[in-house]
């Protein structure tokens, strides 16, 4: 089952990005395995599913001790007080989203001697009560990354309002501005946007994303808890 919904999320993402001139290869796949069971992932691996995107950090800490044959990404709310569990076990961490945050991912991987691969997230609609930087505060935030050796910004992720795909389009390609602007003035690659979900990654895929974050188009519904 988990095989096959794999296969089919693999067509669709290379369908996407031919429809939009993109070559396949530069579309990564995440599957989104928050509070699915070690059993649902461990079929995904077999499956050959590599990337997997986890949103609570003793749960990250928890599964990545379990499975093996993974590469994990953080991609939910981060507190200060749980970097600790994320650092160095995640490949690459999505959700940085303001400067204490950053320096405490920044202390935690130099302490650690890694080098920490992050996105920041943004907050492209503005949201009250979403995380992610407002877009006005975004470059003092790149720079932050800058002055940090023990960190490796990469790109920008969001998660638009919920609605239909197309109400998400406008905000996937604002997101690939913010970062090609903020490539072109700090002189930092940012190659990467992580945007796009079951429900829109096409559209997303449209609009550049170089990763999408895929839950129940994989696993199916989600338990409500572990
Ligand atoms: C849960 C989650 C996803 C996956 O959502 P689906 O709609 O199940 O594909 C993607 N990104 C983030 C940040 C999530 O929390």
């Amino acid at each position: 089952m988990i095989a096959s919904r794999l296969a089919e999320v693999g067509a669709a993402v290379a369908e996407a990005a031919r429809a939009a001139g993109r070559d396949p290869a530069s579309v990564g796949v995440i599957a989104v395995s928050k509070l699915q069971p070690a059993s649902a992932i461990e079929q995904a691996v077999q499956a050959g599913q590599r990337d997997f995107g986890e949103n609570y950090a003793q749960e990250l800490r928890d599964k990545t001790q379990a499975i093996r044959g993974a590469t994990w990404h953080f991609i939910g709310p981060l507190q200060r007080n749980k970097v600790k569990y994320v650092v160095g076990v995640a490949a690459l961490i999505h959700t940085v989203d303001g400067p204490s945050l950053c320096e405490e991912i920044a202390r935690r991987a130099a302490a650690a001697g890694v080098v920490q691969r992050c996105l920041i997230q943004v907050n492209v609609a503005r949201e009250p009560q979403k995380s992610g930087c407002d877009p006005d505060a975004l470059s003092s935030l790149v720079d932050a990354f800058a002055a940090a050796p023990s960190l490796r910004l990469e790109g920008l992720m969001c998660i638009p309002p919920a609605g239909d795909a197309e109400s998400a389009r406008g905000h996937f390609r604002a997101l690939a501005t913010l970062a090609a602007t903020e490539s072109a003035r700090s002189g930092l690659l940012l190659p990467v946007l992580s945007m796009g979900m079951s429900g829109d990654f096409k559209v997303a895929i449209a609009e550049g994303a170089t990763l999408v974050r895929i839950g129940t188009a994989i696993f199916g519904e989600r338990p409500a808890t572990r």
